[in-house]
């Protein structure tokens, strides 16, 4: 969608407008005309006269043919019948700032999507409703009812909460933060995220994108725009609602429905997005990304002025995914050369507590010279003796000069205070602790990964989808909202996806005869459409040697699941080849969420997966990088990888399987979940030993499926 009318409309016209300071309609006209709007303004009022000194319009309907955008500040009911109007005279946009619609219940919902429709089919763009308004300040455009009008930067922040523009552009007043877009999304009940990405993505006065969002609206989408817009520019975002209460509380407060967190943190990191906790970490960014150049690399050198906060910074850049650069010996004879006899060379370069700016600068130099170092940060501890301003003067000098992006962390409040301005205002971030420093030194090397990440490869995966197919169809007609593991043998034989050797015994005879043809030791598994955990009712046997201990198995398992479970059909067990010695027990599986489609899981798996919940996420479709990535983020990671000697599993068998899930999740929307728990992994091979797949009880959803 083209939002060039609505970003840098040449004709606005405010519907509801009011010569009352203090009604919105008012503030409005104000605001615009307090930008420095050059274009018309028109006023809409049905009683006429002049508001501001503008003449005022009666009615929508006598507005320009082809208005570029109409702000409305109505009562909620008259807000559809004005839309109509502006249809018929083929405004090009709208901003709704009243209230009272979806966030308020069912007949608000209904009036919302009416709205929707009626842009939709007249290809209007249109913003809110619920929304604070937007503001393009290079083109002198304050379309808002907030208070205050921030100067131009680099910056575009959109958010869906109101409230929080207001108490965002309050604070960059005081701050002296400047925007290129600002802009209040209220209900998204047509512009939402993805839209701004899109457009701010190209939008050349913008460098760095913030978004506070509480839901996406729609997921897919969103990771597309996102996934463009990062290689570029920098989206740093809040998505709030994490918590159980959070995510009540922003369901009634937009109306909105939150996604569960883990498909948010996988779609956020795929497509590249920076995700914060806080508005302060959004704005730390935003001010680091605007002015200081990226990393070139993960290594950070620290100069300091005392020992204690120099260690804390070096603890914090080994828990990033930053490294301490390790210093050229010509750096460290450069630095032996002026520093004090016990100074420490090394990194972090401890340059003592009296240091004065000379010092300083001498060793930023010297270590910012070296090629291994990437970054740069430069404590100062407010000693008796240090010169916080000059420091900070020879700070700001330095980073003019410099490619390599240089942090400053000045430890303390009161007495950092003068220090810590002019560096602000010489494009230096400043942070009263090593940690969030470090924090946002991270975030830039890894957008600038981000940017350089090579295209995503979607591997095919062969597969006989009408054999699949005839698999679901069965257990649909049969009314089963479960394929448990030995009806879903032909699916992984659809998918060609590695099994151990099974077959179906009806019999103890017929066990034996498996048994023998798959080769001893065997595992025995009850057979019944309605045991989907097998091992709750003693339904699994494994290590079973020989003839005898297979027919007491089989008789076992199946007298055994039949008194437990009088309403299962027994179907006999399956014989299956045992898992070679040394696998390792992992789960493959995925989720269907309600914003983002399938997300897939990987994990530990065994005994105490429950516990450990040692699980990463992804959402498909997965690219190879994304399944090489997801099997090692788990932090049993090295427990694959072999300790003391172990042989590493085969990764690369793991990784297919997952490929192949995440291929199978998007080729059958009715499958609501699925499972594969365990997968038996060694160094050799992987294979599929458990299935479960849960159907939608009513057929697949329709939504969302792009
Ligand atoms: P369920 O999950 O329904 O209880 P599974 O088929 O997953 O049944 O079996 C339970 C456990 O038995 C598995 O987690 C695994 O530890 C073990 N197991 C299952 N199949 C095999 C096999 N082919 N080789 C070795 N161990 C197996
Ligand atoms: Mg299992």
């Amino acid at each position: 969608m083209d939002l060039q009318a609505f970003f840098e409309p040449r004709t606005v016209a405010v519907i509801g407008a009011s010569d009352k300071p203090g009604k919105i309609g008012h503030t409005v006209v104000a605001n615009m005309l307090g930008a420095g709007f050059a274009g018309r303004l028109i006023p809409v009022n049905p009683k006429g006269g002049t508001i501001e000194g503008l003449p005022v319009t009666t009615s929508a309907g006598d507005l320009p043919k082809g208005l570029d955008l109409a702000v409305i500040a109505v009562p909620r009911d008259a807000v559809l019948p004005a839309l109509r109007e502006l249809v018929e005279i083929r405004a090009k946009s709208a901003i709704v700032i009243t209230a009272g619609f979806k966030e308020v219940g069912k007949e608000g919902f209904l009036l919302e999507r009416d709205m929707a429709a009626l842009a939709a089919e007249s290809g209007m763009a249109l913003l809110g409703p619920n929304c604070l308004g937007m503001m393009n300040t290079g083109h002198g455009v304050n379309a808002s009812f907030a208070a205050g009008q921030p100067s131009k930067g680099p910056i575009a922040f959109f958010s869906q909460s109101g409230a929080l523009c207001v108490a965002i552009l309050d604070w960059a007043l005081g701050e002296n933060i400047g925007f290129s877009k600002f802009v209040s999304l209220g209900n998204k009940a047509a512009l939402d995220e993805s839209r701004m990405l899109e457009y701010l993505g190209r939008d050349p006065n913008t460098k760095v994108i913030l978004g506070y969002i509480e839901n996406v609206e729609h997921g897919q989408e969103f990771l597309r725009q996102a996934a463009a817009v990062t290689r570029a520019k920098p989206v740093i975002m809040i998505k709030s609602g994490t918590t159980a209460a959070g995510a009540k509380a922003a369901s009634s407060h937009t109306g909105a429905i939150a996604g569960s967190d883990a498909a948010y943190t996988a779609a956020f990191r795929q497509s590249g997005v920076i995700r914060v906790a806080d508005v302060e970490s959004l704005f730390n960014l935003a001010e680091a990304f605007s002015h200081q150049p990226l990393p070139r690399g993960p290594n950070l050198g620290i100069v300091t002025n005392s020992g204690g906060p120099g260690i804390l910074a070096a603890d914090a850049c080994e828990r990033s995914r930053l490294h301490m650069a390790s210093l050229s010996p010509a750096t460290i004879a450069k630095l032996q050369s002026f520093l004090p006899s016990f100074a420490a060379l090394y990194n972090p370069v401890d340059i003592i507590g009296d240091s004065d700016p000379a010092r300083y600068k001498q060793a930023i130099e010297a270590v910012l010279t070296d090629p291994m170092v990437h970054s740069l940060l430069v404590i100062l501890t407010p000693v008796a003796s240090v010169e916080v301003e000059a420091t900070a003067q020879v700070i700001v000098d330095l980073s003019r000069r410099s490619d390599k992006p240089i942090f400053a962390c000045f430890m303390g409040k009161k007495q950092v205070a003068p220090g810590r301005r002019i560096l602000q205002e010489g494009g230096v971030p400043c942070y009263a602790f090593p940690e969030p420093a470090i924090r946002s030194i991270e975030s830039m090397y890894v957008h600038a990964l981000n940017r350089a990440r090579p295209e995503p490869v979607y591997p095919e995966v062969v597969r006989d989808l009408e054999r699949a197919r005839a698999v679901i169809d069965r257990a649909v007609t049969r009314g089963l909202t479960e394929i448990v593991e030995f009806e879903a043998q032909e699916m992984l034989a659809a998918y060609d996806l590695p099994t151990p050797k099974t077959m179906l015994a009806r019999g103890s005879d017929e066990a034996v005869a498996a048994a023998e043809a798959i080769g001893y030791p065997v595992v025995l598994k009850i057979a019944s459409p309605q045991i989907s955990h097998k091992s709750d009712v003693g339904g699994v046997k494994v290590g079973l040697a020989d003839a005898a201990a297979v027919r007491a198995a089989f008789f076992d398992i199946t007298t055994r699941a039949q008194r437990l479970r009088r309403d299962a059909y027994i179907a006999g067990c399956l014989v299956q080849e045992m898992a070679p010695k040394g696998s390792r027990e992992v789960i493959i599986g995925f989720k269907r969420d309600e914003q983002f489609g399938p997300l897939l899981m990987f994990g530990l798996g065994g005994i105490y997966v429950e516990i450990l919940k040692d699980i990463a996420f992804r959402l498909a479709p997965l690219s190879r990088a994304d399944a090489f990535e997801i099997v090692r983020e788990i932090r049993s990671y090295m427990l694959l990888k072999g300790v003391r000697g172990e042989q590493p599993v085969n990764f690369k068998a793991i990784e297919d399987i997952i490929l192949t899930m995440s291929r199978l999740a998007l080729d059958f929307p009715e499958v609501y979940e699925a499972e594969f728990n365990p997968v038996l992994v060694n160094h050799e091979r992987a294979v599929v030993a458990d299935v479960r797949m849960t159907l939608h009880l009513n057929g697949p959803e329709t939504h969302s499926q792009e």
